[in-house]
């Protein structure tokens, strides 16, 4: 069976003329499928009942199972859902001022092997399809019963070592017959797989690019993040210039705080030479230390210190709040414990 909302709407056009139906048909099953948010193609009830069963034949819309919902003191909610294949993911829900937005994953475990992650030393599975990414989305709303503004690619995975599901889901989550969130509200984080990222400045979407860059030194890097040994800073900084040069987009910096690691006045230093005169906002992250991590959150004092001086150096510094960390929800701390 194939998965209905693998599709963009490009795509579902053609796939619907293959099977001999007019391609108007894709907008109408759109509509069904990400304003309505229906759950069966019966209720698609402006297709003939020929087609909901030529639909229903050969076509499933991967509708989620929530295996598991857990409520932060917060409010943030962490899902566990169930892909059907015996697989399960996890996708987080926040609630800010401005609205809601999702952390989705993109893969089930990661290759990537961040060493404070509590993604790294869990086998990796596989990718996500496209469908299974939006479903995230449309499954949060209707079990929440909101609509959702913000998506960040931020759970469990890679984005960029799924690109094509990736880039796909983008644009379907993009899309004003589809999710029609802006681009500009969909942000992809990568730890820096730089021929993606020159990739991804090609595509004519406007989404934001955050990089997970965590260190100043290639030295302390390829430490914290094995990536680092095939893409060095200088060259992921290069490809960040080439994105802000193509698109015109701010960059965002993520950089997660560890005690007398990345965390003294040398690196603030050295973060304000790398990243002057870029386009680009820093988010410090206060590092959530995982089960028998060797990294240990900094001081608040040590945080607000680090984030002055890049601000009084010219760099845009924001700290970012901890969400959800009562249920292992917050940054880097999502895992695959409770999966089956
Ligand atoms: N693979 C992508 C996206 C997933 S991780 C990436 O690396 O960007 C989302 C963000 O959480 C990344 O910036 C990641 O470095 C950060 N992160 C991972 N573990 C963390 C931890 N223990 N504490 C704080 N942030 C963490």
């Amino acid at each position: 069976m194939k998965n209905i909302k693998d599709y963009d709407l490009e795509a579902l056009k053609e796939e619907l003329v293959s099977i001999g139906e007019k391609s108007y048909r894709a907008e109408q099953i759109f509509k069904w499928i990400y304003i309505d948010k229906v759950q069966t193609f019966d209720e698609m009830t402006n297709l003939s009942l020929e087609l909901r069963e030529k639909l229903k034949q050969n076509y499933t819309l991967g509708i989620f199972k929530i295996l598991k919902k857990q409520v932060a003191s917060d409010g943030t909610i962490k899902y566990l859902f169930d892909l059907l294949d015996g697989n399960a993911i996890e996708t987080v829900l926040m609630s800010y001022h401005h609205g809601f937005s999702i952390c989705v994953s993109s893969q089930i475990g990661c290759k990537m092997g961040c060493k404070f992650c509590a993604s790294t030393g869990i086998a990796f599975a596989r990718s996500l399809s496209s469908g299974e990414i939006v479903e995230q989305i449309l499954a949060v709303e209707r079990d929440e019963n909101i609509r959702i503004s913000n998506v960040v690619f931020m759970g469990i995975g890679e984005p960029l070592d799924n690109y094509e599901n990736v880039v796909n889901a983008i644009r379907i989550i993009n899309n004003q017959k589809g999710i029609n969130i802006g681009a500009r509200h969909i942000s992809v984080s990568t730890s820096g797989l730089v021929p993606n990222i020159y990739r991804l400045a090609e595509e004519n979407i406007q989404c934001t690019l955050s990089i997970s860059l965590h260190a100043t030194t290639d030295k302390k890097r390829s430490e914290m993040m094995p990536v680092n040994n095939l893409y060095n800073i200088e060259e992921l900084l290069k490809a960040c210039k080439d994105y802000i040069a193509k698109t015109n987009r701010r960059v965002s910096f993520e950089y997660a705080l560890a005690k007398d690691n990345n965390d003294n006045l040398e690196d603030a230093k050295r973060l304000v030479k790398l990243l002057h005169g870029m386009n680009c906002h820093v988010n410090l992250i206060p590092i959530n230390k995982i089960e028998n991590g060797k990294f240990d959150k900094s001081s608040n004092e040590n945080i607000i210190k680090f984030r002055d001086y890049l601000n009084d150096h010219g760099i845009v510094a924001t700290i970012r709040r901890e969400l959800g960390s009562d249920i292992d929800a917050a940054c880097g701390q999502l895992r695959r414990k409770n999966l089956k």
